[in-house]
C-alpha cells in the first residue's frame, strides 16, 4: 500500500468513525470535546454533523484554517496534561462524544498523550457518551465498540463511556 492509500484509508476511518460516534450519541445530551483541532478539519466536520451541539477544542498552539477556530471561549489551550485535568471546570455539562486526534511522527510523545487522554477524559464524559481516537485508550471506564464496516481494526478506534 503507498503511503497515500494508507493516508486516504486513515481519513475515511476518521470520518467513517465520527459518523458513526455522532448516530449512536444522538439521543445523549451534552457538548462534544475535540482534542487536538490541527489543521481544524475534523472540528468543521463535527460542526457540520453535529450543527446544534456546542464544540469544546482542546489545543497548546493554534494554526487551523481560520474559518476552522474556535471562539475563545471554545478553545481551551494549553498542554494536555494540564488542560484536561482542569477542563471540568470550563465544560458546562459531561460530553456526549469525544475525539482524540493527538497522534504525531513522535512515537513517545503520542504514547504519552494517550495515557493522559485515557486516565483524565473519562470524567469528563456522560454514561453512554462515545469516544473516536487515531490511538488506542486504555481505561476500564472506556468499552471498545464495533468500528463501522470497512474499517480495519487498529486503524481507528471507538469506545463507549461505561
Ligand atoms: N484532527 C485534526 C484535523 O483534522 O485537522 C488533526 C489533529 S493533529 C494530528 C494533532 C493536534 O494535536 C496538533 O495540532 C497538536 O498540536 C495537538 N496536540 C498534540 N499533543 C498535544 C498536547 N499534549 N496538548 C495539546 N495539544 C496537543
Amino acid at each position: 500500500m503507498s503511503r497515500l492509500d494508507s493516508f486516504i484509508r486513515r481519513l475515511t476511518a476518521q470520518r467513517a468513525c465520527l459518523d458513526r460516534a455522532a448516530e449512536i450519541i444522538r439521543d445523549l445530551d451534552g457538548p462534544v470535546l475535540e482534542l487536538g483541532l490541527g489543521n481544524g478539519r475534523t472540528y468543521d466536520h463535527l460542526r457540520s454533523i453535529l450543527p446544534d451541539r456546542e464544540i469544546f477544542v482542546f489545543e497548546r498552539k493554534v494554526a487551523a484554517h481560520p474559518d476552522c477556530i474556535p471562539d475563545d471561549a471554545h478553545l481551551i489551550s494549553g498542554d494536555l496534561a494540564e488542560t484536561l485535568p482542569r477542563a471540568a471546570e470550563r465544560i458546562p455539562a459531561p460530553a456526549a462524544l469525544a475525539h482524540a486526534d493527538i497522534g504525531s511522527g513522535d512515537a513517545e510523545a503520542t504514547a504519552r498523550n494517550a495515557a493522559r487522554v485515557a486516565a483524565a477524559l473519562p470524567v469528563l464524559l456522560a454514561p453512554g457518551a462515545v469516544v473516536a481516537a487515531d490511538q488506542p485508550l486504555d481505561d476500564p471506564r472506556l468499552r471498545p465498540i464495533d468500528l463501522p464496516e470497512g474499517v480495519a481494526p487498529g486503524r481507528y478506534h471507538l469506545y463507549l463511556r461505561v
